[in-house]
């Protein structure tokens, strides 16, 4: 099936940018302005979705208005910076009202134009507003109604209706993470035989495919963790199986806190954990945990429900951030277990959310049951969707919505966090000193570049 990807195309708006001008002698013509504030003023309104403007480009407009007499700008006396003031001409002024009269104009146009596009569309007015009741509550901090999560979910990926999903949720993203891209980057500690034999998971013991512990040294961690925050990575995730030591483990937050300076976020991905255990790892320098109630938890697991549950509500109830994707996703799923999931997710106070889809490892139960392929595996599109609702969901309580695998179609959807990931990983068979598929922080920062996201910095 064809990946829908519109990107660039003017299906996916982003030309509104165009009516910066008037704009501009819009802020204006209420007064002389300094270009910090102007373009203050100009992040304010619903140009950007709240993203910043681009800073250059709009220093560039300044200087062309000024050149054609539209306004005219003066040095502010008694600075050595050269900062500048802005103010309206009369040929401005003139200019202005004749764009009130060409965007009438527009107007009229564009609601015959909607008018058309709506009789032709067989798109269902109700899931427009569905689409809608959903975005406001989260927006408005609330988490919405299960029902109407899985009506979202409820319509064919490759349609209209999750096409207009994904446009939403692509607009939440620019307001709710600020537009701006991220990096996930995870380091697998160890491999072991695990008892807990998750049917998902190639390091569980009855598969066999894992027979000797292996264990990465601390100085190849801290060489790895430097790599990742050199390269941009925003967090660098510490992955250990179900039974690593504990103690060891603060340790390793420890020295990651002591030997690799940098602007980022460390993640611990490990066991069970008690709120004593929480509050230790904080204490150790940890900022984040990532712990799920998996798909089929209890079932394809080796754990109950309750001991996930309680270590979820052991990290929200401590100083540390929850990260929790829904995962792993089959396409088997249903609409409501995923949106189960999803609800855990967020009632634990997830900061971070999203989808990971489930690799099917040859050798373990589900990669034996479902087989490998196309078919056997969640569709790039059933991916975006799970994505673009996630991100409505989550509003502003998870301003970082991630997608695993990586795909552009799930970031124009609303994903804005992508994972980087080496050593022993769970949805393989061999540990590697590589990046996972060769799936580095580069090739993450510009796929999230492609897709329209701001990357680097705070
Ligand atoms: S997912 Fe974790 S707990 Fe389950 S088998 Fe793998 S390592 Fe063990």
């Amino acid at each position: 099936m064809e990946e829908l990807d519109f990107a660039g195309c003017a299906c996916t708006g982003g030309t509104l940018q165009r009516f910066v001008q008037p704009v501009i002698m819009g802020l204006l013509a209420q007064g002389p302005q300094h270009g910090y504030a102007l373009l203050q003023g100009l992040r304010a309104l619903p140009l950007w979705g709240g993203a910043a403007p681009d800073q250059t480009g709009v220093y560039r407009l300044l200087k062309s208005m000024e050149g054609r007499g539209l306004l005219h700008a003066e040095e502010e006396e008694g600075r050595t910076t050269g900062r500048r003031r802005y103010a309206l001409t009369e040929r401005g002024r003139a200019c202005l009202a004749q764009w009130e009269a060409t965007l009438e104009d527009y107007r009229r146009t564009l609601d015959a134009t909607l008018a058309l596009v709506r009789e032709a569309n067989p798109m269902d007015r109700a899931f427009i507003r569905l689409v809608e009741r959903v975005a406001q509550t989260s927006l408005a901090g609330r988490i919405p109604a299960a029902a109407d999560l899985e009506a979202l979910l409820a319509v064919p990926a490759v349609s209209a209706e999750a096409a207009f999903l994904g446009r939403r949720a692509r607009d939440m993203a620019r307001r709710t993470a600020g537009n701006r891209g991220r990096v996930w980057s995870a380091i697998g500690v160890d491999c072991r035989p695990c008892s807990m034999n998750c049917g998902f998971c190639s390091f569980g013991e009855k598969w066999g495919l894992v027979r000797e512990p292996q264990e990465w040294s601390a100085a190849r961690i801290v060489d790895t963790a430097r790599r990742f925050v050199a390269q941009g990575a925003h967090w660098v995730t510490l992955r250990t199986t179900e039974h690593y030591p504990p103690e060891k483990l603060r340790d390793l937050v420890r020295l990651l806190r002591r030997e690799v300076p940098g602007d980022y976020r460390v993640v611990v991905n490990t066991g069970e954990l008690a709120p004593a255990d929480a509050a230790a790892l904080a204490a150790a320098g940890a900022n984040v945990v990532y712990h799920t109630l998996r798909l089929g938890e209890g079932k394809t697991t080796g754990f109950k429900v309750a001991t996930r549950l309680d270590t979820l509500a052991a990290v929200r109830d401590s100083s540390l951030d929850l990260a929790h994707l829904v995962e792993p996703v089959g396409p088997e799923h249903a609409d409501a277990e995923i949106v189960a999931v999803l609800l855990t997710a967020l009632r634990h106070g997830a900061r971070l959310c999203g989808v990971m889809a489930r690799v099917n490892v040859p050798g373990t139960p589900c990669g034996d049951r479902a087989g490998t392929g196309p078919d056997a595996e969640l569709a790039p599109e059933r991916l975006a969707q799970i994505a673009a609702v996630t991100r409505l969901a989550g509003g502003v309580q998870t301003p970082d919505i991630c997608v695993h695998p990586p795909t552009l179609q799930a970031l124009h959807w609303g994903a804005n966090v992508l994972v980087v990931e080496t050593g022993a990983v769970p949805r393989d068979v061999a540990e590697s000193d590589a990046d996972w598929r060769a799936f580095g922080v580069e090739d993450a920062l510009s796929l999230l570049l492609e897709a329209g996201y701001a990357v680097g910095g705070a």
